[in-house]
């Protein structure tokens, strides 16, 4: 097969010579944009994802049960700005001049390269297909490796899409791989391949540390990991009540709650606490459940019948320890994997619901004693995980204080789910490590050299 590298030119030598052993010919290295004006493979990806998008949409919306609206905009949508984000990328990789012991008789210069880490393994989750294949991907080849994608047995249909617009990019085979098939076989034989340098992975923590494990067993692999996570968000009595109430509910049901990010958990301060749930509730009220394909569509169905069973458990774990069931909880009665957008109030820290990811449309509220902002931190940093958490408040010396305080990777202030191409992404804790979007996801998939010289 032939066989074309994407991005900068230092693709790793032992990699040239694996493919080259296995048969395969090197054909040429592109480098996007190209110098000539040639070839901008990433940037044809995103023009051609982008004339497919109702159609990639369609697919996200039958696959993974996303609402149409939803798809296009965000699963869709973000995932072509990434491409578009990380085309721009490939031309300004660089390293850095460093003077070194200048002391005569010699002189030195040590100089850093960034090379391409080789050929890499990408295993994403069933939530996002799409738009976490995307921000994985576009910083992979704009790096310059090879990759090979393993989607989610129960959603690989966008991957498969997207498997062929590469072709119509010009992109040449071999580059981008798209291997669907369970976790246990597909993805465990990319963990441990002795050939591959990178995983970049998005799922649970049980998984990531698993694969943690492989990547070390293996090669010594290079892991990043996005895992799991409780998001805590905290609504200060001082803060715009309609923009909490507003962006408390996209906190929790954006994208039916398979959301890495969702709130987990919200910490309410008791003086607004009964109007805030009263608003939220009557907010849930209107919430539109239907077909995902329809355009007025607000809630989809859920991913999959085990997922949907697995928040059936939650609810009723939730009201055995004796938190306030305040609306939803069940099924909806109706054909396919609808489960209602669900609200509990009066959660105590014990409660399973306080420290467990739901994965799903249901609102845990803790409430806080008026002026406690200590106390409301160390509850909402009273987790392994360590993924995202929002604050509302109009005072900025609150603002900026707790955002000081909380131990998570992403801290929204007065808005939330603001992620953006540009702006890296990732866990602290057990939530992960290692970023994906913006400049920072680029050193994922590479490794620095240090050349040195004497004259
Ligand atoms: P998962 O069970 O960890 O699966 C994630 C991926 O890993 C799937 O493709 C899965 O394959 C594969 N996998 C399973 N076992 C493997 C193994 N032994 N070796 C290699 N790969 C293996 O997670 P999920 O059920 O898809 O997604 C839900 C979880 O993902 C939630 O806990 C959520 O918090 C997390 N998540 C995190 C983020 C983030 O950015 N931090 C984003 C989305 C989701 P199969 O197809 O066989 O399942
Ligand atoms: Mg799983």
């Amino acid at each position: 097969m032939k066989i074309a590298v994407i991005g900068q030119s230092l693709f790793g030598q032992e990699v040239y010579s694996h493919l080259r052993k296995e048969g395969h010919e090197i054909v040429g290295v592109f480098t996007i944009p190209d110098k000539d004006g040639k070839a901008d493979p990433l940037g044809e990806l995103a023009d051609l994802m982008e004339q497919h998008q109702e159609e990639l949409a369609t697919i996200e919306a039958l696959d993974a049960g996303a609402v149409y609206t939803l798809a296009l905009k965000t699963h869709v949508g973000m995932s072509i700005q990434t491409f578009r984000y990380f085309a721009g990328w490939c031309d300004k990789i660089q390293g850095s001049t460093i003077p070194i012991n200048q002391a005569r008789p010699n002189r030195n210069l040590t100089l850093t390269k960034k090379e391409p880490v080789g050929v890499c393994g990408i295993i994403i989750p069933w939530n996002y297909p799409l738009m976490m294949l995307s921000w994985k991907t576009a910083a992979c080849l704009a790096a310059g490796n090879t990759v090979v994608i393993k989607p989610a047995q129960v959603t690989p249909l966008t991957a498969l899409k997207f498997a062929e617009l590469t072709l119509k990019a010009g992109i040449p085979k071999g580059v981008i791989n798209i291997l669907p098939g369970s976790g246990s076989l597909v993805g465990q034989r990319l963990a441990d391949h002795p050939d591959v340098r990178k995983i970049g992975f998005t799922g649970s923590t049980e998984v990531g540390k698993h694969i943690m494990k492989s990547c070390a067993l293996s090669n010594v692999k290079k892991v990043s990991l996005e895992l799991g996570g409780k998001s805590p968000l905290i609504i200060f009595a001082d803060c715009d009540l309609s923009k909490a109430v507003q962006m408390g509910m996209s906190s929790v049901f954006f994208n039916k709650g398979e959301n890495c990010i969702a709130a987990g958990r919200l910490f309410v301060e008791d003086s607004i606490h009964d109007q805030f749930v009263r608003r939220v509730v009557e907010e849930v009220g209107k919430m539109k459940i239907g077909n995902p394909l329809n355009r007025d569509t607000d809630h989809g169905p859920q991913n999959h019948q085990a997922h949907l069973n697995k928040l059936r458990e939650y609810c009723q774990r939730g009201v055995r320890e004796g938190a306030t069931l305040v609306c939803g909880g069940n099924q909806v009665p109706r054909p396919g994997f609808f489960f209602e957008p669900t609200v509990f109030t009066d959660v105590e820290d014990h409660m399973f619901i306080a420290k467990e990811e739901s994965f799903g449309p249901i609102m845990v509220i803790s409430r806080f004693a008026d002026g406690d902002m200590d106390g409301v931190l160390s509850r909402a940093n009273a987790t392994e995980f360590g993924l995202a958490s929002g604050v509302f408040t109009r005072d900025i010396n609150k603002a900026l204080y707790v955002s000081d305080k909380l131990a998570a990777g992403t801290v929204f202030v007065n808005t939330y789910n603001k992620t953006d191409v540009a702006a890296p992404f990732g866990g602290f804790k057990q939530s992960g490590f290692g970023k994906d979007l913006g400049e920072a996801a680029l050193n994922e998939y590479l490794r620095v050299k240090t050349v040195t010289f004497e004259y």
